[in-house]
């Protein structure tokens, strides 16, 4: 059994069929791709925020994803911007328009810190502030990486854990942030820099690919089938989904760890679901405006780090998936926000005035009519490393590992903050670590997870 249809579950599910076992996945959803999914938006695919394969991607995993989609997988050169401090920095940054157009207290800030490093004291590591400060000194994070931390986790950067510096930030010293801007020149540039695979027909296309190679391998797909209980038995696990009950000898889960926590919790103990209570997730709301035009902006992505500006990015698929009916563009804007908060009950019609509030605040008015707005809502969007998370997610995971017959996997099920090609690679991990007859090499799984600590997240 394999429950969550996201691109781990489904690579999993690929992997497994095709080595002849029998296999079936499971989601409370009715399209499978998760968070990286794509669904029909007035003549649009819409991805669930703005998605890109990186070309990091193992050479394995994109060989079978070119083998799915062929002349759909688009090799896109990266056009994107960063707005800051009034200003906008081609993203990825560029040498020469950096020091051209970056506020100029940003790059004399940079150079004075870099300069100040071997005298700057030493930190004790401990948060995100304290490794962003230590790396890449104040100017940068007080005027870039803390507002958008802030903006994107919902908490102070000193109240986030130096994990989340190390997973999430590519470029957290001076010299990587050097490495990668320099990266782009020509002679320095290293492979695929500057570039991404993008599927013709959205995003959601790679998890369709994987879905429907699985089905061709003999799997069998249940959608609308929320996860409802697990028990374990001796020499199986029995799951309902969706009222239907499936005998397994092995369960590989994707779901948020925290909900699998909540549905195995008759066989966890009391701390195990305290811990699993303490995980949160970062909800995002996403806002779809179709405007009667061709194009919006040249670019594929805008980006706001800065505090006055409620949305994180905004993203025109148009431009980098060439796909879409004449005379209209779709814009995408990212929105991050806790279920909590009033934002994620407000309607479409109030969150789109929000976002024409936010583009017109950083110079982008839409002027042409909106013709359509949609709003789809990601109650996981992120996982939150809130200091002293890692001793939860260290509990929970210990429990885990002692479930022989349940796997947790991908970026839900691990708690991590990967991209596709991360999870994709779990998921063959996970497929490597199951044995012919169902069962599962914890201790080999074990290892695969050390690697797996090593994956650092790319924008
Ligand atoms: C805004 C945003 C932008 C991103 N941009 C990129 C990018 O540019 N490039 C990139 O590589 N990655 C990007 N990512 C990350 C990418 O979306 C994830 O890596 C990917 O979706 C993880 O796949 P997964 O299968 O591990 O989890 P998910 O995609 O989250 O899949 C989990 C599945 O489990 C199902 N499920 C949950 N609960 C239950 C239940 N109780 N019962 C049954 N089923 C359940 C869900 O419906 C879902 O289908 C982005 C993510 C976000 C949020």
């Amino acid at each position: 059994m394999v429950v969550g249809a996201g691109p781990a579950g489904l690579g999993a599910a690929f992997r497994l069929a095709r080595r002849g076992l029998r296999v079936t996945v499971i989601d409370r959803a009715a399209e499978v791709g998760g968070n990286a999914g794509s669904f029909d938006c007035f003549g649009f695919r819409a991805d669930c925020g703005s998605h890109r394969l990186h070309p990091s991607c193992g050479p394995d995993i994109l060989e079978d994803i070119r083998a799915f989609l062929g002349d759909d997988l688009l090799d896109r050169p990266r056009h994107g911007r960063i707005h800051l401090a009034g200003r906008w920095l081609h993203f990825p940054l560029k040498p020469a328009d950096l020091l051209r157009r970056a506020p100029l207290p940003l790059i004399a800030g940079f150079a004075r810190d870099t300069l100040l490093k071997p005298f700057r004291a030493a930190s004790k590591d401990e948060s995100f502030a304290d490794i962003l400060r230590t790396g890449l000194g104040p100017a940068m994070c007080e005027q870039f990486y803390f507002p958008y931390a802030r903006k994107i986790w919902g908490l102070e950067p000193e109240a986030l854990d130096a994990e989340q510096a190390r997973r999430r930030v590519a470029a957290g010293s001076a010299s990587k942030l050097i490495a990668k801007v320099l990266g782009l020149l020509p002679g320095f540039r290293r492979p695929g820099a500057g570039r991404f695979y993008y599927p013709r027909y959205g995003f959601g296309q790679i998890a369709e690919g994987y879905r429907d190679a699985a089905i061709a391998a003999g799997a069998e797909l249940h959608l609308n089938a929320p996860l409802e209980e697990i028990h374990l038995e001796p020499d199986s696990v029995l799951i309902r989904a969706g009222g239907t009950e499936h005998r397994a000898s092995l369960a590989l889960s994707t779901i948020p760890v925290t909900i699998l926590a909540r549905v195995l919790q008759q066989t966890a103990p009391p701390d195990v679901l305290a811990s699993a209570a303490a995980l949160r997730y970062r909800a995002m709301l996403l806002v779809y405006l179709v405007l009667s035009t061709p194009r919006f902006t040249e670019f594929d992505a805008h980006y706001f780090p800065s505090s006055g500006i409620r949305i994180t990015r905004l993203s025109e698929p148009r431009n980098y998936s060439l796909h879409g009916p004449p005379g209209r563009t779709l814009l995408c804007a990212e929105l991050p926000c806790d279920v909590h908060d009033e934002v994620w009950r407000m309607t479409a019609d109030d969150l789109a005035d929000l976002v024409r509030e936010d583009l017109a605040a950083a110079g982008l008015p839409i002027e042409v009519p909106v013709e359509h707005v949609e709003v789809r809502r990601l109650a996981q969007a992120y996982p939150i490393y809130e200091r002293g998370f890692h001793h939860h997610l260290v509990r929970l995971n210990h429990w885990l590992d002692s479930l022989p017959r349940v796997v947790s996997l991908g970026r839900q099920g691990l708690f991590a903050h990967d991209n596709t090609h991360h999870t994709l690679a779990m998921a063959y991990a996970a497929a490597r670590c199951t044995g012919d007859d169902g069962t599962f090499n914890h201790g080999r799984w074990r290892e695969e997870r050390v690697v797996f600590e090593s994956f650092v997240v790319e924008d």
